[in-house]
């Protein structure tokens, strides 16, 4: 039986736009050097994945929303770990552990977040087929 793809999970999964079935890129997230490298077309529909020069430059939108969003997820998760008396954080007084903590989690989630952003922003542009 065939499990129903969804935009949703294509997105999260780093899937075709259209088909949610081939995959956008060709390595895996942490291959830094290869972080971003793309399939040109879905191996699966032959969706073109490079719509137009340049077309990727849009992502950085998407990944600046993505970023504030983990910015402000850490600094939720400080002042939940103070209420909870795991540690001791006040916004004002510990701005280097916010920092520091943000940067940390930021130079790791780097990857996802790029392929994230791409994956977000070629689906913003892309119809499912309407045959599947
Ligand atoms: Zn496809």
């Amino acid at each position: 039986m065939m499990r129903k793809k969804s935009r949703f999970g294509a997105i999260l999964g780093n899937r075709c736009p259209r088909c949610f079935q081939g995959k956008l890129f060709s390595s895996r997230a942490y291959q830094l050097n290869k972080a971003a490298e793309m399939h040109k077309n879905c191996q699966v529909c032959n969706e073109d994945f490079e719509r137009e020069p340049g077309f990727y430059f849009g992502a950085a939108y998407v990944s600046y929303a993505l970023t504030v969003a983990l910015w402000i997820a850490v600094l939720v998760a400080l002042i939940c770990f103070d209420w909870w008396g795991w540690i001791s954080f006040s916004f004002f007084e510990d701005v280097s552990l916010f920092l520091i903590c943000g940067i940390g989690v930021l130079l790791i989630l780097m990857p996802i977040i790029l392929r994230l952003s791409r994956s977000i922003w070629i689906n913003m542009f892309t119809k499912q087929n309407e045959s599947d």
